[in-house]
């Protein structure tokens, strides 16, 4: 996966709704809780996968906010708003089969 797949993904998480308010314009948030769509283990800096486990939010959950992932932290922030592992993981998964389903990529890639 080269630099500009990764822009292009990006750029794809940039354009959907906000996950918590569906608003928009977003702001691309890294997130560490993300488990692989394929091996279902946890997206780890250490296989240099975690620069895709991305989410879109808005300004005010992204960082403004006094409820934003910036101030609460990631685990806090996800119960605040009732949104389990299981379900982020399994939102992020759709897009990103999505995303590359309807490009060049395998998902095998990203094992
Ligand atoms: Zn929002």
């Amino acid at each position: 996966m080269s630099q500009a797949d990764l822009k292009r993904w990006m750029d794809y998480v940039a354009s959907r709704p906000c996950l918590i308010c569906q608003g928009w314009p977003v702001e691309v948030a890294h997130i560490q809780m993300l488990i692989s769509p394929k091996t279902g283990l946890r997206l780890g800096r250490r296989v240099g996968v975690n620069k895709w486990a991305v989410i879109p939010l808005c300004v005010k959950h992204h960082r403004s906010g006094g409820g934003s992932i910036h101030v609460m932290g990631e685990t806090k922030f996800f119960e605040e708003h009732e949104i389990s592992q299981e379900v982020l993981v399994r939102v992020w998964a759709s897009w990103f089969c999505g995303w590359v389903e309807g490009g060049r990529k395998s998902a095998g890639d990203f094992s």
